[in-house]
């Protein structure tokens, strides 16, 4: 017997219909790409003109199932294309503007975009990739007529095709489980992978994230996504925040410490989420100018792991809620989020900071297990680690275009973690199973110990590899940014490991160097250090 309720489908632009219903005034606030002065719009509007531009992708031929492709900054018009292009059944396809052009022009071909919408930073690499992409009939630049460069390109320009279109779209019908969006894995070994999220995984992520002990939104809150929309849909705020009704702070381009704060602070940014690279460059210049956060209540910090020395500034010296998360490209991104239960607010500070060290539980929706090499599920204790399985309604089940073969074991995704799990639900990650160094049969979490050398006050930044060791196979090597001016010398560095990490997981050797390289998201490009210096010569070897 079916139970006797409406079948209405999760579908993206009902989001967006909820939010001008209900929402209508609350606003959208960008930094304009064009000369980083404020632009500002209200869900209403933003409803009016993703229909409109919802009128003119179809007046360009986008039909269902289209991959129209978005090369932009966090801004009030790539928002309005997320609703445009989905609204229609078309798929959203978010890539990374910084990728090489190569791999983007991969991407591109391999997804079949047949438009692609940009923000006029990136012109000079839309000019490149446009020899190498013969399938995209329209580039269409994200600006206003006055803005329009000149190109020996035929572009289109967004604000003309708004103009050409009075009346909207009205939404069609669409099957919940339809293709809405796409986004390529940064493929930091092999090609890129396509994670083809749905209308009904999008709705429910957006639920999910909303939860008081996920990312807590609601709408009495301001929110600034830091991290960008073509990094897993900004960890699904644009969805979320119509939801709630909560207000949008985008901030364009202008990453950098000093215009994120003015940001928060004339906007009264109550909640923002980013990578801990973003973060870095933020306390930083807080730190160096005096300030304090006016409004910021939280921050949700992912992507790759948070140093706990991180989440201290944060929360004692500013007053600022940490959320820690944890999640992929696969996953849409959120799998867990760190927040206290009700009993271990009676801890001390030493114990609740050890939790908060965490990557955090699972929210409603994922499901997650730990595995070892004969894949045999391992306890839940804190202590054992293995292999981290997953699954859940918003995780995927394969790669577009089946790439790579089919990806799950057993109806489970392997994330390629390695993680511990305790009888909390708390999860830990102790590495990525390619990153963890194998020392004599043990393992080393490299995370630990990057997170143990930046605790050092003259620490910027530090990476932890696996050199190649005669007698233990593999010994870790470390590699450290001196904060400026500082003179930390190797010694010192190792010094400051004894008592806290267990002897043998001392690093062999020190670098000292003057950058890392990093991932299109910002990740520590591991790959890059263990070719340049994975045959480093170790004092012990
Ligand atoms: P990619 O895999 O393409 O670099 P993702 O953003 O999908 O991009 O990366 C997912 C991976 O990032 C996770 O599998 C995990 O290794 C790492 N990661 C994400 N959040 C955290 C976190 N809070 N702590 C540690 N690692 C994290």
């Amino acid at each position: 017997m079916h139970g006797l309720m409406m079948d209405l489908p999760l579908t993206i632009a009902s989001l967006i219909e909820h939010a001008d219903r209900y929402h209508g005034d609350t606003e959208i606030v960008s930094r304009r790409i064009e000369d980083g002065t404020i632009h500002r719009t209200t869900y209403r509007d933003v409803h009016a003109r993703a229909r409109r531009l919802a009128a003119a992708l179809r007046g360009l031929g986008v039909e269902a199932t289209t991959r129209v492709g978005t090369l932009a900054w966090n801004g009030y018009r790539h928002f309005e294309l997320y609703y445009a292009v989905s609204g229609i059944g078309a798929v959203c396809h978010t890539i990374n503007p910084r990728l090489f052009p190569e791999q983007i022009a991969y991407i591109v071909g391999h997804a079949d975009d047949q438009v692609v919408c940009f923000d006029l930073t990136f012109l000079p690499l839309v000019e490149k990739l446009a020899p190498h992409c013969p399938g995209v009939k329209h580039w269409v630049a994200m600006t206003d007529r006055a803005h329009m460069p000149a190109s020996a390109l035929p572009l289109q320009c967004f604000e003309d095709l708004i103009d050409a279109h009075p009346d909207g779209v009205e939404w069609p019908a669409l099957d919940e489980r339809s293709a809405s969006s796409l986004c390529y894995t940064s493929g930091t070994t092999g090609n890129p992978k396509g994670v083809l999220y749905s209308h009904r995984s999008t709705v429910l992520h957006a639920y999910g994230a909303c939860l008081p002990d996920a990312l807590n939104l609601s709408a009495r809150d301001v929110v600034l996504p830091v991290v960008p929309m073509f990094h897993v849909n900004a960890w699904g705020l644009p969805y979320s925040a119509p939801l709630v009704g909560a207000k949008l702070v985008f901030p364009g381009a202008a990453l950098d410490g000093a215009s994120l704060v003015e940001l928060f602070e004339a906007e009264g940014v109550t909640t923002s989420a980013g990578v801990p690279t973003i973060w870095l460059g933020l306390l930083a210049h807080m730190k160096a100018q005096g300030l304090r956060f006016g409004a910021l209540k939280r921050t949700v910090i992912g992507g790759s792991a948070c140093p706990p020395a991180m989440i201290r500034t944060f929360e004692d010296d500013y007053g600022v809620q940490v959320l820690h998360a944890w999640g992929m490209t696969e996953m849409s991104p959120l799998g867990t989020v760190n927040t206290f239960k009700q009993r271990q607010l009676a801890l001390d500070k030493t114990a609740r900071d050890a939790i908060q060290n965490k990557q955090g539980r699972p929210i409603y929706g994922v499901d997650m297990k730990i595995v070892g090499d004969d894949g045999a599920e391992l306890p839940r204790d804190g202590q054992a680690f293995g292999d981290l399985l997953v699954r859940g309604p918003w995780i995927c089940a394969s790669y577009f275009k089946g790439e790579g073969g089919d990806p799950l074991r057993d109806g489970w995704f392997p994330t390629g973690d390695v993680a511990t799990l305790d009888a909390d639900g708390f999860m830990q990650i102790t590495d990525r199973s390619k990153d963890v160094i194998k020392s004599g049969g043990e393992w080393i979490s490299s995370i630990d110990l990057e997170n143990t050398a930046v605790a050092h006050p003259d620490v910027a930044e530090a990476a932890v590899i696996g050199v190649a060791h005669p007698k233990w196979d593999e010994r870790p090597l470390l590699l450290v940014v001196r904060k400026p001016g500082a003179t930390l010398g190797r010694e010192e560095m190792l010094a400051f490991f004894e008592g806290k990490v267990a002897k043998w997981w001392l690093p062999d050797d020190v670098v000292f160097v003057d950058a890392l390289p990093h991932t299109a998201t910002g990740k520590l490009l591991k790959t890059k250090l263990r070719e340049d210096y994975g045959h480093w010569k170790l004092p012990t070897a």
